[in-house]
């Protein structure tokens, strides 16, 4: 399905198959000489049938098109090796292409989760299922690192690098001064929240992702373009929803640790989230992940508050509250 936004810039939406997300979208700007494409979907082939039916329909030639991919999650960057041809550009991120090159594979982050509390027997059977592992990439090609305030110019339009970090180490959004424009990835979502995970303790995202906010807070914006669902056309009060809710969750988090130190795991075990489930023990596997990384976050940015502090348990990692 393609929309036009804007003269010459277009939204292909990406179905994602039994995926909460639904649909990844992919924004594509038609040039007299050059196209640009912004984030591609996962590598499976509903995705690269959807895509392939968009640029066709949309008459964008795949030889002479650009790539931009917002950051390195699977639904994003999955499909750039399948588009991209020689000769074209993709432009990227240098913290995340650091990441994958420095891929230490999944047991560290195995071994990250088990130290906080994640069931370590549970982790291998969960991990069949990641989206990230089953439709990640088969190739990547030689990549374009952008910095923040470069510009790529297609098809009228100057957009600029915004480096935004937080839901992902070197996500970039584009922002378009004169058309008041910003393709958001997924710093900024509409009606879902973008997921903070921390898996290292050497990072804060959550402090990351608010700074960020906070940043592209600051741009002139009419619309935005996010990586996911609708577009948002009042990005004031959807980043200060965004924030006002890491600051509820926050709050929750120190609620929980008002009963005696836990680690990660059996935080998120007592946060509440937006999933059909009936209780803790009903979540799949996977969204235990996601929410137990997200629960480190939390803890990351209240530790780096002084708010809480670790307390080892054996070989565990739990938090207190200071
Ligand atoms: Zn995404």
């Amino acid at each position: 399905m393609t929309e036009e936004i804007r003269k010459g810039l277009f939204r292909i939406e990406v179905p994602l198959p039994n995926n909460p997300l639904r649909s990844v979208n992919c924004y594509a700007i038609r040039g007299g000489d050059r196209s640009l494409i912004i984030d591609t979907g996962l590598n499976r082939p509903e995705c690269l049938q959807s895509i392939r039916q968009g640029v066709r329909e949309l008459e964008i030639d795949l030889a002479k098109s650009d790539f931009f991919i917002t950051h390195f999650h699977t639904d994003h960057l999955g499909l750039v090796g399948e588009l991209a041809r020689e000769g074209s550009r993709v432009y990227f991120n240098q913290p995340e292409l650091d990441w994958m090159m420095n891929w230490g594979g999944w047991e560290v982050m195995f071994d990250y989760g088990a130290r906080n509390g994640f069931p370590r027997d549970q982790l291998q059977s969960a991990f069949h299922n990641h989206p990230g592992a089953r439709f990640a990439p088969t190739r990547i090609p030689e990549l374009q690192i952008l910095s923040d305030g470069d510009q790529l110019r297609f098809g009228g339009y100057t957009f600029r690098a915004v480096s935004t970090p937080g839901h992902s180490p070197g996500h970039i959004c584009l922002y378009e001064p004169e058309r008041k424009l910003l393709i958001s990835g997924d710093h900024v979502l509409g009606d879902i929240t973008p997921n903070i995970q921390c898996w290292s303790d050497e990072h804060n995202p959550l402090q990351s992702y608010l700074d960020n906010l906070d940043k592209v807070r600051l741009l002139e914006t009419e619309l935005v373009l996010p990586g996911h669902r609708g577009l948002i056309s009042d990005p004031i009060k959807r980043i200060d929803e965004l924030k006002a809710h890491h600051h509820r969750r926050l709050n929750e988090v120190l609620d929980v640790l008002d009963g005696g130190p836990a680690h990660a795991y059996r935080v998120a075990s007592r946060m509440s989230w937006d999933i059909e489930a009936d209780s803790w023990d009903d979540f799949p596997l996977m969204q235990k992940w996601f929410a137990t990384g997200e629960a480190i976050a939390h803890l990351r940015y209240l530790e780096e508050k002084g708010a809480v502090r670790r307390k080892p348990e054996g070989t565990d990692t739990a938090y207190e509250r200071m």
